[in-house]
């Protein structure tokens, strides 16, 4: 194996449906990879399996590819000097790979109809046995390891039904190298004789991938731990094909567990504990079943880059908040753990969080001034700004400071009961009513003024500070907690400020 070649990866997803969690991690350590190696990274679509084919799912992988800011160097909707990188346009090259194994004794044709397989399967069922057509049967089925010449020659040229199978060889001992997991072992006598060559006339995944990624001149395969069983078939492929000199280097990646209890984390997990497993929004186009996407639900890209990063590659710092470019730099595939790494939801969140600080309030305020748009409200930029500096620290989504600053557009509806209870006194209304008059008084209505008027005010008074700021804030906001209450009423202005208070005077009298 060569290891001083030009670094070129692929993500190679099948079309089957809306690309999971799972899969964009793939593509992101791929992406990752090749980036830090200044190789290339490339996109081929596995189109193979005509039956298992969805419409809109290739569209849907590239889009979140672009969403997550992955960019790919050569391939679908691309192109490069390998073209095209769709394998259902590859089609017409691959039967000939399959007749060269066949030629060199390492494949066979099999004409067994779907019938008698069936029988055969049946009967060993029947005897407590499970049926592989292997090494064990293959002598004594219909292929053409056991016709004559003349006869396979004739069913050929009559166009009967067959496939391709590999020729697995017999007890060997396979000792294979993966990145991440070391020496793997495997005995070849518990693996079957897969198909390579369909009926259809389409390759297997196995044929297609493995003659792909010679062809694409991959350098290293870095694929989810689902694939592990089907190394040894691909690097007997290299063997039987005479290309185990330049055979890709292989990575398998962990699982991404469950957020609580055993096994592989699944679509319907998200749906029920509350969290996407899609990058975006997809709706099923057979089931019309709709699933969301971090996308739509407010994630920034990358703040959900950054979180699968960490789903099973760790810098060995205690860093968490990685830019892509910083991953790029830091990546390597030596760092990816071998366990399955376990999905959490809320540090998903987190990380959104964090990159919501982080962000220029200009930018989350024209996210804002979207959502508030729906609602038929338009504040100018500055106040959305100030808005935001101040509700941020309490979000995680820009959708959460939608949601907070509700108060800035409308006064109170209704004032919370219990508060009321609490702090609106006999005494409350006198207090007001002179707190009106102080603010009236502060000219320049800053935060920092109006809170110093106060302040003197109230050690003038002798009072507890809190005696007038819970019913001042119920006034405002109608609520007993919240941000900064200085820095809500300069927001608001003058103006309608002193009409809530005077509305709650009026309004809470009557209690
Ligand atoms: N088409 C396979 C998939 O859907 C690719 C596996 C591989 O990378 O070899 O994941």
């Amino acid at each position: 194996m060569n290891n001083n070649r030009r670094v070129r990866v692929r993500f190679a997803p099948s079309p089957t449906g809306a690309l999971h969690v799972g899969g964009v991690r793939t593509a992101l350590f791929n992406y990752l990879f090749a980036r830090h190696h200044g190789g290339d990274f490339l996109l081929r679509i596995e189109d193979t399996d005509q039956s298992r084919y969805v419409p809109g799912a290739e569209e849907y992988i590239i889009q979140a590819l672009h969403w997550c800011g992955l960019t790919v160097d050569e391939g679908v909707g691309i192109g490069g000097a390998h073209a095209p990188y769709r394998q259902s346009e590859r089609q017409s090259l691959y039967r000939q790979f399959a007749l060269e194994l066949v030629a060199s004794g390492n494949a066979y044709f099999a004409f067994d109809s779907a019938e008698e397989l069936n029988e055969q399967r049946a009967a060993q069922e029947a005897s407590g046995n499970s049926f592989i057509y292997g090494a064990a049967n293959r002598g004594s089925l219909k292929n053409s390891l056991t016709l004559s010449p003349d006869e396979v020659k004739q069913l050929l040229a009559q166009g009967v039904h067959h496939v391709i199978r590999f020729k697995m060889p017999e007890n060997e001992e396979l000792v294979l190298q993966d990145i991440i997991r070391g020496e793997v072992h495997f005995n070849t006598s518990l693996l079957d004789d897969k198909v390579l060559f369909k009926a259809d006339g389409m390759p297997t995944y196995h044929l297609a991938n493995v003659v792909d990624d010679h062809l694409m001149e991959i350098s290293h395969v870095i694929r989810g731990e689902e694939w592990l069983p089907s190394l040894p078939l691909h690097v007997l492929l290299y063997r039987a094909f005479g290309w185990a000199e330049t055979m890709p280097l292989f990575a398998h990646l962990p699982l991404i567990l469950k957020p609580v209890g055993n096994g592989k984390l699944s679509k319907r997990d998200g749906n029920k504990m509350g969290f996407p497993v899609f990058p975006m929004e997809f709706t099923d186009p057979d089931t019309g079943e709709k699933w969301h996407g971090y996308k739509e639900d407010g994630y920034f890209p990358e703040a959900f880059i950054n979180m699968l990063a960490l789903l099973g590659w760790n810098p060995g710092t205690e860093q968490e908040i990685f830019s892509l470019q910083e991953l790029c730099d830091h990546f390597s595939l030596e760092r990816v753990n071998k366990a399955g790494a376990r999905f959490n939801p809320d540090k998903a969140k987190w990380f959104n969080h964090k990159y919501l600080q982080e962000k220029p309030d200009t930018e989350i305020a024209a996210s804002l001034a979207l959502l508030l748009e729906a609602d038929a409200i338009h504040p100018d930029a500055e106040k959305l700004v100030k808005i935001c500096q101040l509700l941020k620290e309490r979000a995680n989504f820009v959708s959460d400071i939608h949601a907070a600053s509700r108060f800035f557009f409308y006064p109170p509806r209704q004032y919370d009961e219990k508060g009321v209870k609490k702090n609106w006194k006999e005494e409350t209304p006198g207090l007001i009513r002179e707190l009106i008059q102080l603010l009236d008084g502060v000219a320049d209505f800053t935060s920092a003024n109006t809170e110093t008027a106060v302040r003197q005010w109230v050690a003038s008074k002798e009072i507890g500070l809190g005696k007038l700021m819970n019913p001042f804030r119920l006034a405002v906001i109608g609520v007993a907690d919240g941000p900064h209450l200085f820095d809500v009423i300069e927001i608001l202005g003058k103006e309608e400020t002193l009409a809530r208070l005077s509305a709650a005077v009026e309004r809470l009298a009557t209690k």
